[in-house]
């Protein structure tokens, strides 16, 4: 079974959240599941510099507004073909925004034009492939499954995942045209969506089968309150949607091997852990002994993460003698407000604005506890790495966070399954009763151990998720390649 997934990113050629790593561990799940996958994803600089030796499979002609070329290479294992089209992609930094932090004003033709390659692939541009399925991730390919709906043509299947339904891709009406989309597509059925042209509700509207990241995030956003726009559309098409939490990529995210960490794991002791924690202290300038329980943060600053109630709550968390440290960048304002704190208290709250994958690896080996306190997650990838060594997730009970993490509550603790913290609702009360938790039951060693030993025992690799989706690309597979 051939699948395409075309994602616009894919780790390790470049990465700004979660839909990167999936994206990078997908294809090396499936291989032994009969599925081979090819990834198509957008020739940025940082993509370009990173292939050795690509081979030109196609030049494309006019791809909105410019010349292009499909290239194909091996990249550690990944199977990628990349679009090399320098007037859409051929532009410093972050893929989405500009250097003021605004989207690119051609964002609709740069992922249009991602979208309208995968499709056709999917209709034979390259004459000796032929994929049965194409994997759309997130608005940015959400247009796949509508180009290819409107060909009228024999077609794979297509499936459509939602990484983030906060990112919808809307773009005004008139791009239709442009975009190469027939004047049908602009109706509730089709790409319509308030008025405008929606990426991602096409790409629900019109693949033949929907997923998401965990299966609380599903029901939640088949709701009008979770929808974001979107619940009624997805809750009526419920019969084709399915919730498959994301897995960690258990080559990159091994504390038995992983290169980042002052000292790896060895059987079953969490020594370790204590070198690491002393490691991350000094790094990031913390000086209490190392008794002090220790929190730590990996994220993007932003409303969604919940990172202003942690700040209201960090007073509460240092009166339960505990320290914090925060890897993460975003939004100005959390910036600044951390790093205020960190020189307020340099002792015990460290901060480090920016992204740093070896400092996140050091976190996630050095911090007794891990704090993700979403408003919304569609599944966490930062809590799953958190399980795999030995730090305790401490999380908002929404989303993934709900599905991955067993809460210590007593009958939990008494059965020996517990394996972190939930709270809710998500606000700065419930957040300080679960830091004050979390605190109780570090000072209980034998409970705080069992937990850690559940969580590193817990498989939270790609076996499970990939059966999912090797028993979903066989349900839409076309059978006429
Ligand atoms: P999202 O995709 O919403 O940002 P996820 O939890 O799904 O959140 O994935 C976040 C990924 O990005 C994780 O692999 C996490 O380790 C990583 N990450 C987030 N912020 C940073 C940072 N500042 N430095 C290094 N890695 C980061």
């Amino acid at each position: 079974m051939r699948v395409l997934s075309v994602a616009s990113e894919v780790f390790p050629l470049v990465k700004t959240g979660g839909l990167a790593d999936v994206a990078g561990a997908l294809p090396g799940a499936l291989a032994s599941r009969g599925v081979t996958m090819r990834t198509l994803l957008p020739g940025y600089p940082t993509v370009l510099e990173k292939l050795d030796t690509p081979k030109t499979l196609r030049r494309i002609s006019g791809l909105f507004g410019g010349d292009a070329r499909l290239l194909g290479a091996d990249v550690d294992g990944l199977d990628v073909l990349v679009l090399d089209a320098p007037h859409l992609y051929e532009r410093p930094g972050n893929p989405y925004i500009d250097s003021l932090g605004l989207d690119w004003p051609d964002n609709a033709q740069r992922f249009a034009a991602l979208s309208k390659v995968a499709a056709d692939i999917g209709l034979e541009l390259l004459p000796r492939y032929r994929p049965h399925v194409v994997h759309a991730h997130d608005w940015q390919a959400g247009l796949a499954p509508a180009y290819l709906a409107y060909a009228g043509k024999k077609r794979p299947g297509t499936i459509m995942t939602v990484h983030n339904l906060a990112f919808q891709g809307r773009f005004p009406a008139e791009l239709l045209r442009p975009l190469g989309l027939p004047q049908k597509a602009l109706s509730m059925d089709g790409v319509e969506y308030f008025g405008g042209i929606g990426f991602l509700k096409a790409g629900l509207r019109l693949a033949d089968r929907i997923t998401t990241v965990s299966p609380t995030y599903a029901a939640e956003i088949s709701t009008v309150e979770g929808g974001m726009g979107l619940g009624g559309l997805i809750g009526g098409r419920a019969d084709l949607l399915s919730g498959i939490l994301n897995g960690v990529d258990e080559a990159v995210w091994d504390p038995a091997t992983d290169p980042y960490l002052k000292a790896r794991r060895r059987g079953n002791g969490l020594a370790w852990r204590g070198r690491n924690k002393a490691a991350l202290k000094e790094r990031l300038g913390l000086t209490t002994p190392p008794e002090n329980m220790l929190f730590g943060v990996i994220s993007r600053l932003s409303e969604q993460k919940g990172l202003d109630l942690l700040l209201a709550a960090l007073p509460r968390l240092k009166a339960l003698g505990a320290d914090l440290v925060v890897l993460g960048s975003g939004d100005a304002a959390l910036e600044r407000a951390y790093l205020a704190e960190a020189s307020k208290d340099p002792g015990r709250v460290g901060v480090f604005i920016g992204y740093d994958e070896p400092l996140a690896h050091l976190v996630q080996g050095g911090s007794d506890a891990l704090l993700v306190p979403s408003r919304f997650e569609p599944c966490g990838l930062t809590q799953l790495c958190a399980l795999r060594y030995g730090s305790v997730p401490v999380v908002a009970r929404v989303g993934g966070l709900a599905d991955t993490v067993i809460d210590a509550n007593e009958m939990a603790i008494a059965a020996g399954v517990a394996t972190g913290i939930q709270f809710a609702p998500v606000a700065r009360e419930p957040l300080e009763h679960a830091l004050a938790r979390a605190a109780d039951l570090w000072r209980q060693p034998k409970i705080w151990r069992q937990m850690q030993a559940n969580g590193l025992a817990t498989d939270v690799g790609w076996q499970r998720p990939a059966a999912h989706y090797a028993a979903l690309y066989r349900a839409v597979a076309s059978d006429d390649r």
